[in-house]
């Protein structure tokens, strides 16, 4: 059956009716962005909240900027933005190219960022380039706020640590100098979810890695991050052996599964590969 059970529907104005709404309807409320992943969830009854509180009306949640030596992203930016914003762009050219390879224009002209990261789907591109950049998420609740690494975001597939009652309202992406990123997918087809994709973010210091983030997904890497490659990669020359040894290790340690995308080999053949051409694509851009 394609009809979702019944529900309420609020249309929340700001932060405050958002959380005043999720603690009217308690636990089995649920807050809808664009509604490209809960909808058709609801329709299928894998999902059946007893109210939606809608937040498109919530335009503080807006926003593309520089504050200090941050980029800040408001969780209702839409994927289209994302792409197109050249502040973005130019401090993390990462997110142009993972936005590029999202879905199709329908779903990137509704679609939000921070629905995609509560999502929490385990090939989902933004949560890679996310966690490559070390940036943190900012959460919302009826007492005040708190910040929490993307690295510790997702506690399992479809599963954040926005809790009941909680609204993701931001991410914050630390900006520091010497650095650059670069995003790597292979997918079926245009528009289609990862096969494998990895995201690199990179800092030099003179021919040094200073310091590495590399995200992977639709691989199985815990949190979506290659922790045991980035450690290896610290401090080691920023070349194309180094490179090239991170990516094995990247394959090494991924735990991909065989579904109708490809096998397993094939997926960890991609993952190492794909490490391997986004830190060398990064660690370019950093020179110069
Ligand atoms: C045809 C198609 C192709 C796609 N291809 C790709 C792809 O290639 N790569 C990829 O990464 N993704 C892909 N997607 C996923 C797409 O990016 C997501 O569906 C979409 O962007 C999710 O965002 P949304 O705003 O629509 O979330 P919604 O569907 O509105 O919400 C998703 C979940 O997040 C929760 N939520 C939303 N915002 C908040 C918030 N601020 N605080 C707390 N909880 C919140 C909702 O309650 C819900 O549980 C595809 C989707 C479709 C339909």
């Amino acid at each position: 059956m394609q009809v979702p059970s019944h529900f309420e529907y609020e249309r929340a104005a700001d932060v405050e009716q958002v959380l005043a709404l999720l603690a009217r309807y308690g636990p089995e409320a649920r807050v809808v962005a664009g509604g490209h992943s809960l909808l058709p969830m609801m329709k299928l009854r894998l999902a059946a909240p007893d109210a939606l509180i809608d937040i498109n009306d919530v335009s503080e949640l807006s926003y593309i900027r520089v504050e200090r030596d941050e980029l800040l992203i408001g969780t209702l930016v839409r994927h289209a933005e994302l792409l197109d914003s050249p502040v973005a762009a130019e401090h993390f050219p990462i997110f142009r190219e993972a936005e590029r390879v999202i879905a199709d224009p329908l779903v990137r002209n509704r679609g939000t960022v921070g629905g995609s990261l509560c999502q929490a789907d385990p090939s989902e591109d933004l949560s890679a380039a996310f966690a490559a950049v070390r940036a943190s998420a900012v959460i919302r609740n009826a007492e005040g706020s708190r910040t929490v690494p993307l690295r510790e975001f997702h506690v399992g597939p479809y599963e954040t640590v926005v809790g009941d009652g909680e609204l993701l309202t931001e991410f914050r992406v630390p900006i520091k100098p010497g650095g650059s990123s670069a995003y790597e997918k292979v997918g079926r087809r245009a528009g289609d979810w990862a096969l494998a994709a990895a995201g690199a973010a990179i800092w030099l210091d003179g021919g040094n890695v200073a310091d590495v983030g590399i995200g992977l997904t639709a691989v199985g890497a815990a949190h979506f991050v290659a922790a045991e490659a980035e450690e290896y990669l610290r401090g080691r020359p920023a070349d194309d052996e180094s490179f090239a040894q991170a990516g094995r290790i990247a394959a090494e340690h991924c735990r991909p599964t065989a579904d109708q995308r490809g096998p397993v080999d094939y997926k960890r053949h991609l993952a190492g590969e794909l490490t391997t051409r986004a830190l060398r694509r990064a660690a370019e851009r950093a020179r110069t």
